[in-house]
């Protein structure tokens, strides 16, 4: 297999190679034109794709086609329809047209859509997206698509990402052409999103309703050793694990994913994957397929892959850091510093414009990665805290300094610092200096934004950066197209912009307790949990931003504010309910039983006569009443809470209340059960502890 990697290697894609072999000049020549300026296909043009696409895909054994789409459900959606067509003689043959390529209607009713398509259009349709390529899954050809409903809103996460591209195209490219830039004609942004997951046994997995109906663990009690010994971190991989990764690998190559590197993490059965870096748009889709892929393959190796943001307690979760950067067609990496004065102008220009962004957006970004599953992460030590800020490391935070202050900033050269007129050095890409525990952290050629929850699409963040950038990018070409005197003016603006963010700027430790007092201090946001954060998104400032860049509409944004909130309180929801069901259905009688045991051993004894102590009994018989007797409290507590909790008409009270009332109640009634687990003989245990979870595989 590894001799044939370069065959192997996007084999199951349709790719620019196979098109360019298996199109008609003229139709490779209009696709690629429509690939790469937006427009729309032709149909006799999309009728000769998709015979192409189908003959292919049939060489392959392929009969089914879907649409392949990102509904709000943060994962992918598909229907599958054969080629099949009769003939009309009894017989069928296979068929594919330009019209079922470019446009399919699923009946996708029941897809969450925070009440857009009530308010618009019932139905909605799936568009091909022509500039993300089509490809074999299941033994069967998968059309990348957008799904919006008939007036146009969207109900994806692919569209406002695809949006987002352009409108930082467009931005970038503004400034790129003051600076005298004429030959790059497209900007894209770029990301390699390395993902962090658990693999557990299946069979063990089957065995624990909390994983098989949250994802996570929700009782558990520590086992004698957890991540203290350091001694999984990059460490040799196990046999098992070793072939899930081999077969993985293999199954993301044929799908012409570009996975890199794979290794073990901090957490017992924790692992990471780190593809190599592509554009936004792809990068998301095959992080998607990446997703799926790690959980279809653990199921062939008898393993189960949790993409779940805290499987367990006292162990650390799964985040997903995303490096993002911005580059121009010609091959430039627009957030790397170059190697003329003119060129470092340019890159501190569009450094200056995250700086800027990330401050002025912090809540959007924040809210981005905001997950029922993510509030366990952020701040809680493993994680980022909840509040954003930039990391940039003292070189580059000393370089800007100078350039606020017009002083000397470097030892060598005892000059004023003024921009267009120095050399920057360039940063070391593996500087010693890495700051792991920031949120948002500059690596020398792009920035990794390491808030994000395992589970979550990369969409959000994604869509998120690349506004807020453009945004930045718009103000800052305003000023400068206007400037009669560019070195002077653009020196101002950066100094100034430098100036007026530079809080955002911290190079220290972020888990510490005095950053989240400098932090107040210095005005930033700390949205702690989910149910803070999310209102932030529908604010004046957002909607404003959202709509000028025609990235989403302010019914779209508050359709998807609605979706995220509920989903928050449905996530937390069947969370407290398998809790109750877990606690009344196997805890509890499990208890009973090895109390009933023990009264029996209690019993004989005494019925033996002499002066045989039943101490031990007796004491462990008080104590176990005692926990269960205050177990099944807690339960029925909780079970009133979520009665509560449906009466809320206001979407913000009621995920307060869940994240008040019933997390609360969750996290007490939790500590009883873990309690309970370390008295009771394990045999009578209803579900595998964290012991067998994390170090059996
Ligand atoms: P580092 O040494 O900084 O960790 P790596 O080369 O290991 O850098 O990259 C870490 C991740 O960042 C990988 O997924 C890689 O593909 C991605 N990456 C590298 N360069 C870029 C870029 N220009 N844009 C987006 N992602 C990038
Ligand atoms: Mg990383």
């Amino acid at each position: 297999m590894m001799k044939d990697l370069p065959n192997v290697f996007g084999s199951m894609v349709f790719n620019d190679h196979v098109m360019k072999e298996r199109l008609p000049k003229e139709t490779y020549a209009a696709l690629k034109k429509t690939m790469s300026d937006g427009r729309s296909l032709d149909k006799n043009i999309a009728n000769v794709v998709a015979n192409a696409m189908k003959d292919w895909a049939i060489e392959k054994g392929v009969t089914h086609f879907t649409h392949w789409f990102q509904p709000m459900t943060g994962i992918t959606a598909e229907k599958h329809d054969s080629f099949i067509s009769p003939t009309g003689e009894g017989g069928v043959i296979m068929e594919f047209s330009g019209k079922e390529l470019v446009k399919g209607e699923p009946d996708a009713s029941s897809f969450p859509s925070g009440g857009l398509r009530a308010t618009f259009e019932a139905r909605g349709y799936t568009a091909w997206d022509p500039t993300a390529y089509a490809f074999i899954k299941d033994d069967t050809l998968c059309i990348p698509t957008v799904f919006c409903a008939y007036g146009g809103e969207a109900l994806d996460k692919k569209t406002p990402l695809m949006r987002s591209m352009q409108v930082i195209n467009k931005e970038a490219l503004r400034i790129l052409r003051l600076f005298g830039n004429t030959d790059a004609t497209r900007v894209t942004t770029t990301v390699g999103p390395e993902q962090e997951y658990f693999l557990v046994d299946k069979a063990l997995y089957e065995q624990r309703e909390d994983l098989v109906f949250c994802g996570r663990t929700l009782f558990g009690a520590k086992p004698p050793k957890g991540q203290e010994m350091e001694d999984h971190y990059f460490g040799t991989i196990k046999p098992r694990v070793a072939a899930f990764m081999k077969d993985l690998d293999e199954e993301l190559w044929k799908l012409g994913i570009l996975a890199k590197t794979e290794h073990n993490e901090v957490a017992p059965a924790q692992h990471e994957l780190a593809p190599i870096f592509d554009n936004t748009n792809t990068a998301t889709d095959h992080n998607q397929l990446t997703m799926e892929m790690m959980k279809k393959v653990a199921d062939r190796h008898g393993l189960t892959c949790l993409l779940h943001e805290k499987p367990f307690a006292g162990v650390n979760g799964s985040g997903k850091h995303n490096n993002w950067s911005i580059s121009t067609n010609t091959g430039v990496n627009l957030l790397e510093p170059g190697d003329s004065p003119s060129e470092n102008a340019q890159f501190l220009l569009f450094l200056s414009a995250v700086i800027k962004a990330v401050d002025e957006y912090q809540d959007l970004l924040r809210i981005s990665v905001a997950s029922a599953g993510n509030d366990h992460r952020l701040g809680a030590n493993e994680a980022p805290p909840a509040i954003i800020s930039v990391f940039l490391g003292d070189e580059l935070t000393e370089i800007l300094e100078s350039i606020e202050n017009g002083t000397a900033y470097c030892q060598k050269e005892k000059q004023e610092m003024k921009v267009g007129v120095h050399t920057l050095p360039r940063f070391p890409r593996d500087s010693t200096d890495r700051n792991r525990t920031s949120p948002f952290a500059f690596t020398g050629n792009k920035f990794e934004f390491r808030m994000l929850g395992s589970s979550l699409s990369i969409s959000g963040p994604n869509v998120v950066l690349n506004t807020i950038v453009a945004e930045e990018l718009r103000q800052f070409a305003e000023v400068l197209e206007s400037s009669q005197d560019f070195t002077h003016d653009l020196n101002e603006l950066i100094k100034k912009t430098i100036k007026e963010h530079k809080r955002i700027v911290f190079n220290g430790n972020n888990y510490s307790d005095e950053w989240v007092k400098e932090a107040e201090k210095r005005g930033l946001l700390n949205l702690k949990s989910t149910a803070d954060a999310l209102p932030y998104f529908i604010s004046d400032k957002n909607v404003e931003l959202f709509t000028r860049h025609k990235i989403f509409t302010a019914a779209e944004m508050h359709s998807r504010y609605e979706i995220l909130m509920e989903n928050y309180c449905k996530t937390l929801h069947i969370e407290a309910l398998t809790m109750v069901e877990m606690i009344r259905k196997q805890i509890l009688p499990a208890v009973l039983a090895y109390q009933n045991d023990l009264s029996e051993s209690a019993l004989r004894k005494h019925k033996l006569g002499g002066d045989i102590s039943c101490e031990f009994e007796m004491g462990l018989l008080q104590k176990l009443s005692g926990l269960t007797a205050s177990l099944s409290k807690k339960a029925d507590q909780l079970d009133r809470a979520l009665t509560e909790a449906k009466d809320f008409v206001d979407i913000k009270a009621q995920a307060d209340f869940y994240k008040d009332t019933v997390f609360t109640l969750m996290g007490g009634t939790r500590a009883v059960a873990d309690d309970l687990e370390v008295s009771v003989g394990e045999s009578y245990w209803p579900y595998p502890t964290y012991g067998k979870l994390l170090f059996y595989v």
